[in-house]
């Protein structure tokens, strides 16, 4: 490991990500790559999330001498008023009330930071904050340093400027009609339209209206924003986002590519050994297989569940298909797809799946997925062509992206917002008939593989030296040692 000096030409940036797993894992990823361009990072997270992150992160287990650590803030839970060990979104019980709670009580973190910072002396002082929009309080501790703070939100452009557009305009208000209204959304630089019932809620109309107050306000306030997307994806749409929020934008991304996208441990430890399901993915035929994963956060109903397995197995194609773990809640569903897939040539993982290796197998040839920005840009990367399945958030803007813009995947029909639902919301016929355009034979799904595939190469070259999101990391760098200090005074951010 570099021995930190305290020499002031340093780089050391505070790295803060949300806790929630769509929200770390590209924050680790980007801590990875700020430390390869000789930055040092801290990565501010709590004890149970530490432990998820340290394998890929922590730089003794990686035998890596890149200049990051992880800097473990306590959680007080049960004084949140949150059940013991909440600390990440995964492990909370699916209800408005506790998510609610669960945002506020990040404020509780900002105290032992700061302490933290005040008597730390391993490493050079700060000279940038990248926090997660979530994290509003993150403002007053960059302002008290001195420093720039650069706001990380995880999904693409595209999707940040309805999401911007939607709250600002109030387009999600009750006043603004039914939810079969279509809502016209002017930012956007190409025509953009979508029934407002699938437009992303914002905090306001979950009820966390002062919430998103500050973190809005906190937002104004910094001095750049950081995507996990790449100009060649999306210049147009970042430009107009840019316009939109008055700052510059930076695309970094894709950030999973950090080490060329073969990482095997990414948010949490695999429910099945990757060599394991390498050698079940070896031994079947380029492009044959179905992989069906809805990210971290979402779980299908039982009725929903056995939908998509009659249409898999009506396919009769090989499927990887991966059931999410919930305490008390997806034993059923388990033990029926696995069941269900007993005989058929299918690998079912219950838990977590090494999704980045498994989808840049080149046995994969289609991708059943929620549209969680960091799936959705792991599909593309990789080349595979998807049928879009979203649930709710930002998901339905990023179909919209995969399915109108891009043409590279073909939806289900999902057209109402889901958290867990037990009613089917999409029949076997209409997964069977998208499963059959991804990946069937005919010159709708050949043209479709064949864009993504060209996605997939510019998004690896934009990584490399020279590529455009390693220029615009650069520029970041170059941007926060010329920053000029701004007054150390928050006004009631
Ligand atoms: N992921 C994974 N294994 C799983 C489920 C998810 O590695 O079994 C990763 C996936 O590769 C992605 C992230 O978790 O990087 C999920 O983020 P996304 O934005 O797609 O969806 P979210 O979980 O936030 O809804």
């Amino acid at each position: 490991m570099e021995t930190p000096n305290h020499s002031h030409d340093k780089q050391h940036f505070l790295l803060c990500p949300f806790m929630a797993q769509g929200h770390m894992i590209p924050m680790v990823d980007m801590a990875r790559l700020f430390a390869r361009r000789g930055v040092y990072v801290s990565f501010i997270t709590t004890p149970l999330n530490a432990s998820r992150v340290r394998p890929a992160i922590d730089p003794t287990s990686r035998r890596s001498n890149l200049p990051i650590r992880l800097v473990e803030l306590p959680f007080p839970c049960v004084e949140a008023g949150l059940p013991e060990g909440s600390e990440n979104i995964d492990v909370l019980p699916p209800s408005p009330d506790l998510f609610k709670r669960f945002l506020e009580a990040t404020e509780l973190l900002k105290q032992p930071l700061e302490r933290f910072l005040s008597a730390d002396r391993d490493y050079p002082p700060p000279t940038c904050v990248v926090s997660d929009f979530l994290l509003p309080w993150t403002l007053e501790v960059a302002r008290g340093l001195g420093i720039p703070r650069m706001v990380f939100h995880g999904p693409c452009s595209y999707s940040l400027i309805v999401m911007e557009s939607v709250r600002r305009y109030g387009l999600w208000d009750a006043s603004n009609g039914p939810g079969e209204k279509m809502v016209a959304i002017t930012d956007m630089p190409c025509r953009f339209e979508m029934k407002k019932r699938l437009l992303p809620v914002p905090l306001s109309g979950m009820g966390m209206a002062d919430f998103e107050g500050r973190a809005v306000k906190a937002e104004v306030d910094s001095d750049g924003v950081v995507i996990n997307s790449f100009d060649e994806l999306e210049a147009k749409f970042t430009e107009a986002y840019e316009k939109l929020m008055g700052k510059k934008a930076y695309n970094m991304g894709p950030l999973f590519l950090c080490e060329g996208g073969v990482q095997a441990e990414r948010g949490n430890k695999s429910s099945i050994d990757k060599d394991k399901c390498l050698s079940w993915l070896d031994s079947h035929e380029p492009g044959s297989v179905v992989y069906v994963s809805f990210g971290s956060l979402t779980w299908l109903g039982l009725k929903q569940a056995m939908e998509i397995g009659e249409a898999l197995k009506g396919s009769g194609r090989p499927v990887v298909w991966v059931v999410k773990q919930r305490k008390g809640g997806s034993e059923e569903i388990e033990s029926w797809v696995s069941q269900f897939g007993e005989g058929l040539d299918w690998l079912v993982i219950v838990g977590w799946a090494p999704q980045v290796a498994i989808l840049s197998h080149k046995a994969v040839g289609g991708f059943v997925t929620h549209c969680g920005w960091n799936s959705t840009l792991e599909g593309l990367c990789a080349g595979v062509p998807m049928v879009t399945w979203p649930h709710f958030w930002e998901q339905f803007v990023n179909e919209r992206l995969v399915v109108e813009v891009l043409k590279v995947g073909v939806g289900v029909g999902i057209d109402v917002q889901i958290g867990l639902r037990e009613d089917a919301l999409a029949g076997r016929e209409e997964i069977g008939v998208a499963l059959e355009r991804v990946m069937g034979v005919g010159e709708e799904g050949e043209e479709m593989r064949r864009r993504v595939r060209e996605i997939g190469e510019m998004a690896k070259k934009t990584m490399e030296v020279g590529g455009s999101s390693y220029v615009n990391m650069t520029m970041l760098i170059e941007d926060v040692k010329g920053y000029v200090k701004k007054e150390n005074v928050v006004e009631n951010a």
